[in-house]
């Protein structure tokens, strides 16, 4: 019987902190994507997804800063949850910029485009330039949210290029510009009290290893996916 709660700070500190130590070097998406082909074996594609909470992102902040790792932080427009423009999450989003990590556009076109009877791609014209301008950026990747109306925004993908839209890759992309999806060892908190995974696009059913404990296994290249809103000091409920 599982008696402790697995996603806590202090947890997930410990597993980054397993990855260094196996010799694991941390990256942002960005990265991944420009230098592909001439990183080194053994590394982790750190990616953070903001769904509902930017302020439990300090948190994570604290933890990277303290181990000095990096990685990529997508953000919602229209989440009902949080404003990115509010006056603490501004200046945690302003927080992930300065300290070096990445910020792309956590998409919802599809949704929108539904909701508002709009063109998807002009809904995504649009968010990419208040993006950029209310966090004076140029992003340069964009994911796919999951979110609740039963429409996918990753399908956006099958009909549109990255490059048509002035950025350089969308997260899940497989067409081999990108392509980290099917080639990595995929590891996600996903399940909110469970990690879940994927071996190069295949989900392992039933299989609900840590973060940390995957790391035993010596995976040449993963891909995390962790979100801001399922970390907690103590409890989920905090
Ligand atoms: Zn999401």
């Amino acid at each position: 019987m599982q008696k402790k709660f697995e996603f806590t700070y202090e947890n997930l500190e410990k597993h980054y902190l397993k990855a260094l130590s196996l010799g694991y070097k941390m990256y942002k998406c960005i990265d991944y994507f420009e230098k592909k082909n001439t990183l080194p074996l053994k590394i982790i594609v750190n990616r953070i997804d903001l769904d509902f909470s930017v302020k439990k992102t300090d948190k994570i902040l604290d933890i990277f800063e303290k181990l000095d790792i990096k990685g990529t932080f997508f953000i919602r427009l229209h989440a009902k949850e949080y404003n990115p423009f509010d006056f603490d999450n501004y200046r945690i989003i302003n927080r992930i910029i300065k300290s070096g990590n990445e910020i792309g556009y956590h998409s919802e076109v599809i949704d929108e485009s539904a909701i508002w009877n709009e063109k998807p791609d002009d809904c995504l014209r649009r968010d990419i330039k208040v993006f950029n301008s209310m966090f004076n950026t140029e992003i340069k990747g964009i994911a796919s949210h999951g979110g609740m109306t039963g429409l996918n925004n990753l399908d956006f993908w099958n009909e549109n290029k990255p490059s048509d839209f002035g950025v350089m890759y969308e997260a899940y992309d497989d067409s081999g510009n990108f392509g980290l999806f099917k080639k990595s060892f995929y590891i996600s908190d996903s399940e909110w009290t469970h990690w879940k995974c994927y071996d190069k696009g295949n989900l392992l059913k039933g299989n609900i290893k840590t973060f940390g404990e995957h790391l035993d296994d010596g995976h040449d290249l993963i891909y995390l996916l962790i979100h801001s809103d399922t970390f907690y000091t103590n409890h989920f409920y905090e």
